[in-house]
């Protein structure tokens, strides 16, 4: 029996680790994929205060090592339920574990167009990932589609790789903090398509362009590219949570700051949680205030 089950392995869930640890609970993270979520994909975080400059990868792996130093054990396995009685169950895909408290801190997968010919060619020149896949189009010509901070920050790392990077944004203004739309701007391989949307994903096994539509006046036109990078947004990753969580109408959990959820002993941090920030701040913030009230929750018996 542990004191406290963390699911998601990102900032929100490693940070509650953390701050678990260090209040002597003993804590296992489960975590699906790689350590880190959604900011180990992030080529360079400026914005975390007290850290210049650093890669996301070294950033998650850095916070991992933090728990695993202070004796909290993680472990690479799907949770696919939660069972809430006296003490809360996690039932992964291969194994049960049993925890006083519960914290869910699942963050988000990455949303899709649902354009024409997106799910072929996913894996065959549509990425989500331009940190984890840039490298391949080396003197190519790629398009980000979105238009917020990763839409920005992937088209700004992108224009170091490829020839030629098209920004692809549905509006005339960007989502995305106005310091890396003018670090954008001064790239000079980079083209701006504003009020533009991908109506299809062309290429038959292989991405070979995109037609595009205006949002202003229904114009069409076509664009060669050798990749095309999708950065609109993420969706919660709660589904395992539903009948058991309140969620919000778009998944998300239901919680205020406090991160308490409508069931005792469960808590939740980070980008699942329904908030209006989705920022790394917000979400070790969270993590902590995650982690304290679950630690007063394990103390109270
Ligand atoms: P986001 O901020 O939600 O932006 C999604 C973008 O995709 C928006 O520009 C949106 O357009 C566009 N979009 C959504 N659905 C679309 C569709 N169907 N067709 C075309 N465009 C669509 O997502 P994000 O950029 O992944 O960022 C997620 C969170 O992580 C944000 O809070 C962000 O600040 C944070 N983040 C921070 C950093 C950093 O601080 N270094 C780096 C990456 C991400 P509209 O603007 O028109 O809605």
């Amino acid at each position: 029996m542990y004191d406290i089950i963390i699911i998601g392995g990102g900032p929100a869930g490693l940070t509650a680790a953390l701050y678990a640890l260090r209040a002597e609970k003993s804590v296992l993270v489960l975590e699906k994929l790689g350590i880190g979520g959604q900011i180990a994909l992030s080529s360079r975080v400026e914005n975390f205060p007290g850290v210049k400059s650093i890669s996301g990868f070294e950033f998650a792996e850095n916070l991992a090592t933090q728990v695993t130093d202070l004796g909290g054990q993680i472990e690479y396995e799907d949770v696919i339920g939660i069972r809430d009685g006296k003490t809360k169950t996690v039932i992964t895909d291969s194994a049960e574990y049993e925890a006083k408290a519960v914290i869910i801190a699942t963050g988000v997968k990455n949303r899709t167009l649902g354009a024409a010919g997106e799910s072929e060619l996913i894996g065959s020149g549509i990425s989500f990932c331009a940190v984890c896949d840039g490298a391949f189009y080396r003197g190519k010509t790629v398009a980000v589609i979105g238009g917020g901070n990763t839409a920005v920050e992937d088209a700004e790392y992108l224009s170091n790789i490829a020839q030629k990077v098209y920004i692809i944004h549905r509006r005339d203004k960007f989502r995305a903090e106005e310091r890396l739309v003018k670090k954008l701007e001064k790239c000079q391989n980079v083209e701006f398509l504003l009020s533009a949307t991908v109506e299809k994903f062309c290429g038959d096994g292989k991405i070979s362009g995109l037609d595009l539509v205006s949002t202003k006046d229904d114009s069409k036109w076509h664009i060669d590219v050798d990749g095309a990078f999708v950065a609109v947004g993420q969706i919660p990753q709660n589904d395992i949570l539903k009948g058991l969580i309140n969620l919000s109408d778009e998944g998300y959990v239901s919680s205020g700051e406090d991160c308490l959820t409508n069931i005792e002993g469960i808590f939740v941090a980070g980008d699942c949680r329904k908030k209006s920030i989705r920022q790394l701040t917000t979400a070790v913030g969270d993590g902590s205030v995650a982690a304290l009230a679950a630690c007063s929750f394990v103390d109270a018996g």
